[in-house]
């Protein structure tokens, strides 16, 4: 049998259940992979368990059935994964240090803010533990500004080129938490590497954390996959819409309403929808007219 070419995941944090805000990744996600004819894998990232709400990953899977997506492979569950990320972190053997500094202090020596508001990390540990202090993270080294891995570049199928200075504007970032988590960071790498995933689609919330998913990857030696990040649905007073600022679970008496939602969101003009097998007809040759040819 031949390998896919093209391997596709919807990655959802089951901190709540799935709203309109993630039914539209989930919407292009799969049609994306459905019409370079790949698999569409779901993946509950729920590395971060102090935000992991009981029974919302079983409801999101259910949701998604009830709209009509199903992954076409098992669902991999990150808190199942933690010997795997410990092996990685071995891996990555002096491109990681423990840090003793807390949050105050880093917000404290104010060298600047990073693109998604953290204050950017100013290099305390990076010699060796700063005296007194005892290890609370581990960091992982970025490049030295200036030297040649430090700007990462790629080409985003929604946005175009993009490009992040790993040392300025992100600095050297924390892969394992105070409170002994892994960070999304490298979770989504490694599972990402390991599910043999070729293409990414998600929210463009996520665009900030790519350079240091690429700058990981290279580390790491997997393959850079090609990467989509979708226009994010915000609420009335413009913030990104979240489980946090109270989104609404989907309403699934009316699921064709709640797919039209998303794809009116996505631009993909569908007009006179009769039914759901209708809707996925029009999605589908519209996904594929405007992003089929192009990886
Ligand atoms: N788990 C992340 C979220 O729900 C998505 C991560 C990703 O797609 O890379 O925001």
């Amino acid at each position: 049998q031949e390998m896919p070419s093209y391997i596709g995941r919807f990655a959802p944090s089951p901190s709540g259940p799935l709203h309109a805000g993630s039914l539209v990744a989930a919407l292009a996600s799969y049609l994306d992979a459905r019409v370079h004819d790949g698999r569409w894998l779901v993946r509950i990232e729920d590395i971060d368990e102090t935000r992991s709400v009981p029974g919302a990953a079983q409801d999101i899977l259910a949701t998604l059935a009830a709209l009509g997506m199903r992954s076409d492979g098992p669902v991999l569950v990150q808190s199942e994964r933690k010997p795997r990320y410990q092996e990685v972190r071995d891996e990555l053997g002096a491109h990681i240090y423990p840090c003793g500094c807390s949050r105050r202090e880093i917000a404290d020596s104010r060298i600047g803010l990073a693109a998604d508001g953290a204050a950017i990390y100013p290099g305390t540990c990076r010699k060796g533990l700063a005296p007194g202090k005892i290890a609370r993270t581990l960091r992982l080294r970025v490049p030295d500004p200036g030297t040649a891995g430090e700007l990462i570049s790629f080409d985003d199928r929604w946005l175009g080129p993009q490009h992040q200075h790993l040392a300025s504007e992100v600095g050297d970032f924390v892969l394992q938490r105070a409170d002994g988590f892994w960070a999304y960071q490298l979770a989504v790498v490694v599972d990402d590497a390991d599910q043999r995933v070729t293409h990414i689609v998600r929210g463009a919330d996520l665009l900030d954390s790519i350079a240091r998913q690429i700058y990981l990857q290279s580390l790491l030696g997997y393959a850079t996959p090609h990467y989509m990040h979708v226009p994010l649905l915000a609420n009335t007073s413009g913030e990104k819409l979240s489980k946090q600022n109270g989104a609404q679970a989907l309403d699934l008496t009316q699921p064709l309403t709640e797919l039209q939602r998303a794809a009116a969101f996505l631009q993909l003009g569908l007009k006179d929808v009769r039914d759901v097998e209708d809707f996925w007809q029009q999605a589908l040759s519209a996904w594929d007219t405007r992003f089929g040819a192009r990886y």
